[in-house]
């Protein structure tokens, strides 16, 4: 809540904030790290279901979709409900859940509260047991949705698509794997997620070390003991841990470790912020009192509006996501109307975030004091980097076992045999914890892993050297029946991921049974619907993420940007209720003006 707090040299602060990020850029950028998959593919094996072997899969489906996460399964229970029957998931993780199915490293919670981010709570029935809940029941309610929509008995776990091929004369895609598959689908769709590559820094020595090592996202239970659901790591109970890293999974895994490890040395080159959690059990009192048809959408949109400039009647959610917007309608609000200019509403934001960065940093003072008090305060804006929330974060810092290695920006220097250098000093560990994040930098067809032909033979690659072209963020001209399931060029909604797919999964069953309906072969926006779509697109403020006056991080490419793509990584104008308000009109309208049914 907005408190009176003493007055802020704003000028000092901006010097502070670039003092601090001029330390922390680094000329090789993104190129300072390296791929799990590619240069460590023992590190990358999956580390919770066994490869089970299987023939290659070769018939027909009416709709193959690429990955098993949230989109995968969202888009199938819209479609199943359309009536779609023979709906395909390709997966490369041994079940359902994407980012939850690889992430189950001690700790890990969503921080978007679940009322609003599990998908299909109504749909499902299923209530959360917290406010914020606990992946095990995130993974849990992703088998729940595939279950309850029948979407187990098509899927292909443990499988990577390899190539995307249209094949004009049958009005099908042809879809290959690295199982040999070739199967072809009337419609496909893509939701492989913005941060499925897990990455290592590039550190000298990596290979040398000599004990245990592992990225949070392949977590190796069999070493340390535990379980997910929380259960003592009682095999570390003689070791001392490295955790390199202290982004949102850190923050999440450091607690834990804390309490289990006979040493842990957390090696920090940039502070999150970390604001409290507040996390609670949900009651089923209270939960009948707040539900009824139609409950979560409206609590969906509640939480984007309180996000906005604009002035919601209530804030369901009411965590530390709302409470900067809060803060900054109350600046408005204090603003004589003839200030109420862009320049004047942007002036407000940095006056809210000032004072809430200070309460973050005054909170680090507060539960740690001392040097490791000081280092971990965050010098820079509140979204210059993944905000943090967290009740045991900070406070494992006063454990006798917890040290925190601040590297002033720099960073561990190298690996060696016996553990990890970093300011100029050795700290011997037992076990190394790569808490360093997912590949974000590049193209999407790298990320993904294959390429797209689309009709003549055009690559989806080479269609988006210049940035990325679509419409509405999902269809994509010259590729008939692809629908491409992520935020930009849409809702751009970043602190609900799920709502973005959600919506466009609406969209998704509304074209494709519209064209099963009429009996369409293929469906895919004009060109000029497309450019007209950008151009409109282009007249908004553009990305409102990665500034590179911000601290480095994978906002903002490494402090470098993402040069002349990144004007096309943006949202509607009007923010995210701006596209979702337009979305649900042009589905309501049944028209479905801009694209072209064949
Ligand atoms: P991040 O990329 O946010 O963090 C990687 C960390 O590794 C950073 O602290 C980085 O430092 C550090 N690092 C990299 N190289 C070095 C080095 N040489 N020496 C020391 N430290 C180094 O990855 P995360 O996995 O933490 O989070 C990724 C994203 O995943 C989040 O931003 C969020 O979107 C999502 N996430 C969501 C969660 C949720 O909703 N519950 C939970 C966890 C993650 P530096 O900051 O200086 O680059």
């Amino acid at each position: 809540m907005a408190t009176t707090a003493p007055a802020i040299d704003k000028d000092a602060l901006r010097r502070k904030y670039a003092e601090e990020r001029d330390k922390r850029l680094r000329a090789d950028g993104s190129a300072q790290y390296v791929r799990l998959e590619r240069e460590f593919s023992d590190l990358a094996t999956d580390p919770y279901t066994p490869r089970v072997e299987r023939d290659p899969v070769t018939d027909h489906v009416t709709f193959a979709f690429i990955g098993g996460g949230f989109a995968g399964l969202v888009v199938g229970a819209r479609l199943k409900e359309a009536g779609i029957t023979d709906y395909r998931i390709v997966e490369k993780g041994g079940d359902f859940g994407g980012t939850w199915y690889w992430n189950r490293y001690p700790g890990a919670q969503c921080d978007t509260a679940s009322m609003i981010y599990l998908p299909l709570l109504e749909e499902t029935g299923h209530m959360p047991s917290e406010k914020y809940a606990h992946a095990p029941e995130i993974r849990d309610h992703c088998s729940r949705i595939g279950r309850q929509y029948g979407l187990y008995g098509n899927a292909l776990f443990h499988t990577q698509v390899t190539d995307l091929e249209w094949d004009e004369a049958r009005k099908v895609w042809i879809v290959r794997t690295d199982r040999g598959d070739a199967f072809t689908a009337k419609y496909v769709g893509m939701g492989t997620g913005p941060l499925h590559v897990a990455k290592l820094p590039g550190l000298p020595g990596i290979e040398l070390f000599e004990g245990k090592s592992f990225h949070t996202s392949r977590w190796d239970y069999g070493y340390t003991g535990g379980t997910p659901e929380g259960d003592p790591m009682t095999g570390l109970a003689d070791k001392r841990v490295a955790i390199i890293g202290t982004g949102a999974t850190a923050v999440q895994v450091v607690p834990n470790v804390a309490r289990d490890a006979q040493e842990l040395f957390v090696f920090q080159r940039t502070p999150s912020s970390v604001d409290e959690r507040n996390n609670r059990p949900l009651e089923r009192d209270w939960f009948d009192s707040v539900t009824g048809p139609g409950w979560q959408k409206a609590w969906q949109e509640n939480f984007v509006a309180n996000l906005g400039v604009g002035f919601p009647a209530e804030d369901l959610v009411d965590d530390g996501w709302t409470d900067l917007g809060k803060r900054i309608r109350a600046q408005v609000i204090d603003m004589p109307p003839e200030q109420r200019t862009p320049e004047g509403i942007m002036a407000a934001f940095e006056d809210a975030d000032n004072e809430k960065m200070s309460e973050i940093r005054a909170r680090a003072e507060a539960i740690v004091g001392g040097e490791a008090g000081e280092k971990l305060k965050a010098w820079y804006r509140q979204l210059c980097k993944r905000p943090c929330f967290h009740d045991e974060y900070l406070q494992a810092f006063t454990r006798p076992n917890t040290h925190l290695v601040d590297t002033d920006g720099k960073g561990v220097e190298r690996i060696t045999a016996k553990g990890v250098v970093a300011n100029g000093k050795e700290y011997e560990v037992d076990c190394i914890v790569y808490a360093s994040g997912f590949e974000v930098g590049t193209d999407f067809t790298e990320r993904a892993g294959y390429d797209v032909t689309g009709r003549g033979g055009q690559k989806l690659s080479d269609y988006w050297a210049g940035g990325m072209k679509s419409f509405h963020g999902l269809h994509v001209h010259g590729f008939p029946n692809m629908f491409f399931v992520q935020q930009n060029q849409a809702a751009a909604f970043i602190a609900n991921y799920p709502h973005n797919l959600v919506d466009h999964a609406d969209t998704v069953a509304c074209v494709v049974k519209h064209a099963e309906d009429k009996g369409h072969a293929t469906v895919e926006p004009s060109a000029e619907a497309e450019s007209k779509w950008i151009e409109f697109l282009l007249t908004g403020p553009g990305a409102r993420l990665g500034s590179t006056e911000c601290t480095p991080g994978y906002y903002n490419n490494e402090g470098q940007g993402y040069g002349e793509q990144e004007r096309f990584a943006m949202g509607h104008p009007a923010g995210a209720m701006g596209f979702f308000s337009h979305i649900d009109q042009w589905r309501r309208s049944g028209t479905f003006e801009g694209l072209e049914f064949g």
